[in-house]
């Protein structure tokens, strides 16, 4: 939709003449500083910003006249801030400009479209404080019976009462324009007075009186309201915000004011009573502080002003296990009349005064604002004209909650305005219900004792893990059966692409066919593990679809591994022969037959290329791969092939792969996940651009490499992916992300998605094969999820007694389904205490994994990752167990015990 919007660019000061310095107050000075640290962010969350549909015959010209001469009548209006902030300058006139459109062309839908999107992107527009102007104003012809028109201001020179004046003033010029009159407003009150006035007030005995009863609220203890929080809070405090709307129906309302009647209260006081203890039963805390915004306008008889006038009142409450809500009501009725007595305060004095210690994660004091708006719009009338009031959400926001009460008795709203970073919608959702629920006991039962109000969320969602994803897979078949298809299929792609070298699937299967014979011939039989420790390149590969073709098992050695290690291996596993290259030779004492490539590739060529039958199925062991073990010694993980042929035809389709791709391979083999990069491409018919040992590690080359040579997927821990972004060559990632093996970090996130087209975090213990749940991540904070389970995989998420645990409650993760590992090599008894039999709830048995790993459910059905509930570290990817560490240390004679911990040196990345 294109739209010429004018005037699109103007001068607002004309010929700029100030005819007025105001010095700043205090909590314009707050905003201002507010601005300047927070950044554009932190400004977007100062935006006011209201729409009105109108509908009639409609007088463009008069609306246009009328918004200037409002924008005249207020100094506020007229304002800009000097550089320091510390004052205001006031112009003598103001030429408001007006944006104009013209959506008369469109059908209803694209103009609502038009609209939504305007509103949005208006509210992403800072303002300039020093430049100005600190309002803009825009008008939409939607037909000539209908018009949209949209103000918005800084919060520095407006607030919701002067929103209201704003409009007040507006219809009465508008009428006066109409009928060819001049309206008989009398000047409005000045800001400079007020200012004035505010400034004289603090050094008051008043307002002494004011701090010390705010004070002396606080004198013992400020309590911290703890919201819960559906993610964990960003070490930095974040300002992204939404708002969703719910109305409250016309009985509720009307029987919740009798109610508060009875009491003696007003309507404004029940409903911030009600809504305290509805923070109070959602906190389980009962001692809270919730704030209160207070219009300095009605408190200093400026009624008519428009500017920065209003204060936040912290209300401090609680309730005792007897309190009724009645009783409640009768007791805070005095207390909140007495607050708004002393509502002549300025927040960030007494913050100081309190010496709350400052915390960049948080709101200081008041994570929650609770503010009524109700009859904002009294006084307008627009001759001729019906109005539909809306107040713009923001998108950025300070607190973590605004819920801001606005309509009328008939139509009551609760727009909730929540931090993204820490609330989910459903969760908001979740509390207007119970926010509803809780009213409906007031009214049914007020002389209950709140205390026996029934706790909330009895409506949890409950998340069935059992629920269907089994695919059908061809479960006999093994992983190189179905390279060996995709061979036949296209002999002529590139399968391996290494250092300039292309090697086709057809050359790739022919040589891994030769190998697997000349295997056979040196006695390895199926069933028998057959070590490969090799540098990084296409014979590698090739040599572990030989092991496979031979029916053997695959036992991946990294020779940059210590050889101590290396060595426990192959023995712990009983590897039957080493195939290797003679740059290793003598680098192990092994009872395994050393095979050489150099001596291998040699007598390749009297082999038969022709695939063979295999010798195995897909219930056959396909490798074995090691990982740290806290008792001291690494554990074998033995895995079959249909684990991997499950996990790899599940990828395919999710996070998908095409026979175009081009995958940059970068893990060592001795890492399970090698096994997703080799070959999910090679299963597909995609090439694998395989990275050699020097690039694997360096960020800078394989951004180079990612260049060129057009790579489209790249997978690797988040650890890796932060150094790629330091190579510095954004332009350097490839379409399709993949990330997992640690928790990827919404500051990682935030750096990918824009920069890629796919995100995918993904997460697996190497016991259940590779990975077990992925998650596209398609807003920064899915960072913290790692999605649903990939095919025939069950996740499980119980309690300490085995209970399967409702959405939002932490407990351990584990995993059942076809990717589950035989066991650990050789160790029947640590085997035993992680697989272990459960019953399902249809009375089937089943194996399962305890991962360790702790997690809950999201509403939505996705996992969100907590943490360990072991030791077990990840270092760059590299899954440790510090007591292996502890234990060899242990084993030196001259220690005695020994502890080890993992130090985070990296910059947080916030
Ligand atoms: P490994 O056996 O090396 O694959 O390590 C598995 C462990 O790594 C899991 O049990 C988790 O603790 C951790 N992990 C793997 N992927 C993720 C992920 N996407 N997010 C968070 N932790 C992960
Ligand atoms: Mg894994």
């Amino acid at each position: 939709m294109n739209i010429d919007l004018q005037p699109v660019e103007y001068d607002p000061f004309g010929g700029p003449e100030i005819t007025k310095v105001i010095p700043a107050i205090e909590p314009q000075l707050e905003i201002w500083t507010a601005c300047h640290i927070g950044g554009a962010d932190a400004s977007r969350a100062y935006i006011e910003s209201v729409s009105m549909r109108m509908t009639g015959a409609f007088n463009r010209q008069a609306i246009e006249r009328a918004l200037k001469a409002v924008v005249n009548r207020h100094e506020s209006l007229r304002s800009v801030f000097s550089t320091d902030g510390t004052d205001m300058l006031v112009y003598a006139e103001i030429d408001a400009n007006i944006q104009y459109g013209d959506l008369s062309a469109l059908v209803p839908q694209e103009q609502n479209e038009y609209i939504d999107n305007f509103i949005k992107e208006n509210g992403l527009l800072p303002f300039d404080l020093v430049a100005g102007p600190l309002f803009r104003c825009s008008l939409f012809e939607l037909s000539h019976s209908e018009c949209y028109l949209t103000f918005s201001a800084h919060h520095i020179i407006c607030d919701g009462w002067s929103l209201g004046i704003i409009l007040q003033d507006l219809s009465r010029y508008y009428n006066a324009f109409i009928s060819g009159g001049i309206p008989e407003i009398p000047a409005a009150p000045s800001f400079s007075s007020y200012a004035d006035a505010q400034r004289e007030f603090i050094g008051s005995i008043e307002y002494a009186h004011t701090e010390k009863y705010w004070l002396s609220q606080y004198e013992d203890s400020v309590p911290a309201v703890e919201m819960p929080l559906d993610f964990p809070r960003p070490v930095i405090r974040t300002y992204k915000s939404t708002r969703v709307d719910y109305a409250l129906d016309v009985p509720t309302v009307l029987a919740l004011k009798a109610i508060g009647i009875k009491a003696g209260c007003s309507f404004a006081t029940t409903l911030i009573s009600a809504f305290e203890i509805f923070i109070q039963k959602l906190t389980k805390q009962h001692d809270i502080v919730l704030a209160i915004p207070a219009a300095g306008q009605s408190a200093t008889g400026n009624t008519g002003l428009v500017g920065h006038c209003v204060n936040l009142l912290p209300f401090r409450s609680s309730y005792n296990g007897t309190t009724t809500f009645t009783g409640y009501l009768k007791d805070r009725k005095s207390r909140i009349l007495d607050s708004y007595e002393y509502q002549q305060l300025t927040f960030g004095t007494l913050l100081k005064k309190l010496n709350i210690p400052r915390d960049p994660s948080r709101v200081p004091m008041v994570p929650v604002v609770f503010n009524i708006d109700m009859g904002l719009d009294n006084g307008v009338a627009f001759s001729g004209l019906e109005y539909k009031l809306n107040y713009n959400p923001r998108q950025y926001e300070t607190f973590e909650l605004f819920l801001n009460v606005s309509g009328s008795e008939k139509e009551l709203v609760f727009e909730w305005s929540y931090n993204c970073r820490l609330f989910t919608e459903l969760s908001i959702e979740a509390m207007m219900s119970d926010f509803k629920a809780l009213l409906s006991f007031f009214i049914q039962q007020p002389d209950l004792k709140i205390a026996d109000i029934p706790v909330f969320r009895q409506d949890e969602i409950k998340v069935n893990p059992t629920e269907n994803n089994t695919v059908e897979y061809p479960k006999e078949k093994t992983i190189h059966e179905l390279i060996q298809d995709s061979a036949e299929l296209y002999p002529d792609n590139t399968a391996v692409f290494f250092n300039g070298q292309s090697f086709s699937y057809k050359n790739i299967n022919q040589t891994a066919n030769q190998l697997a014979v000349l295997l056979q011939i040196n006695g390895v039989k199926p069933g028998e593990v057959v070590a490969i420790a090799l540098e990084r390149s296409p014979e590698m590969v090739m040599a572990l679809l030989a092991v496979l073709k031979a029916g053997a098992v695959y036992l991946p050695l990294d020779p940059a591994y210590p050889k101590e290690r290396v060595e426990y291996m192959l023995e712990d596993a009983k590897a039957k022969v080493l195939l290797t290259s003679k740059k290793f030779e003598g680098s192990f004492t092994t009872s395994a037959t050393s095979l050489y490539m150099e001596d291998a590739r040699i007598r390749l060529p009297r082999y038969s290329f022709e695939n063979a039958v295999s010798p195995v199925k897909g219930n056959a062991l396909a490798y074995i791969i090691y990982t740290s073990g806290s008792t001291g010694k690494p554990k074998g993980v033995q895995i079959e092939h249909s684990s991997v042929v499950n996990l790899l035809l599940s990828m395919q389709n999710k996070p998908g792969i095409t026979a175009a791709d081009r995958l940059l391979a970068i893990t060592t083999i001795a890492f399970d996940i090698a096994g997703l990069e080799l070959y999910l491409p090679l299963i597909t018919g995609a090439c694998v651009v395989l990275a050699d040992t020097d690039a694997a590690k360096d960020g800078r080359l394989l951004a180079a490499l990612v260049k060129s040579e057009g790579v489209t997927i790249m997978q690797a821990t988040p650890s890796m992916w932060r150094i790629m972004l330091e190579s510095g060559d954004y332009n350097a990632l490839p379409a399709k992300i993949l990330c997992g093996g640690e928790p990827m970090g919404v500051d990682l996130a935030a750096r990918l998605l824009p920069r890629c087209q796919s995100l995918w975090n993904l997460y697996g213990p190497t016991e259940t094969t590779i990975w077990s749940t992925v998650k596209q991540v398609v807003m920064d904070n899915d960072a913290l999820l790692i999605g649903k389970p990939i095919n025939n995989t069950r996740i499980y998420i119980y309690d300490e007694l085995l209970q399967a645990l409702p959405a939002g409650e932490t407990g351990d993760i584990f995993i059942g389904g076809d990717g589950l590992s035989r066991g650990y090599v050789g160790k029947p008894d640590i085997t035993a205490l992680v697989f272990t039999e459960h019953t399902l709830p249809d009375g089937t048995k089943e194996k399962i994994y305890r991962t360790g790993d702790t997690g809950k459910w999201t509403p939505d059905g996705d996992i969100q990752y907590i943490g360990r509930s072991d030791n077990q570290l990840k270092i760059r990817g590299f899954r440790i167990e510090p007591g292996e560490i502890e234990n060899l240390l242990l084993s030196q004679e001259d220690i005695s015990e020994a502890a080890v911990v993992a130090k985070d040196n990296r910059l947080l990345a916030f």
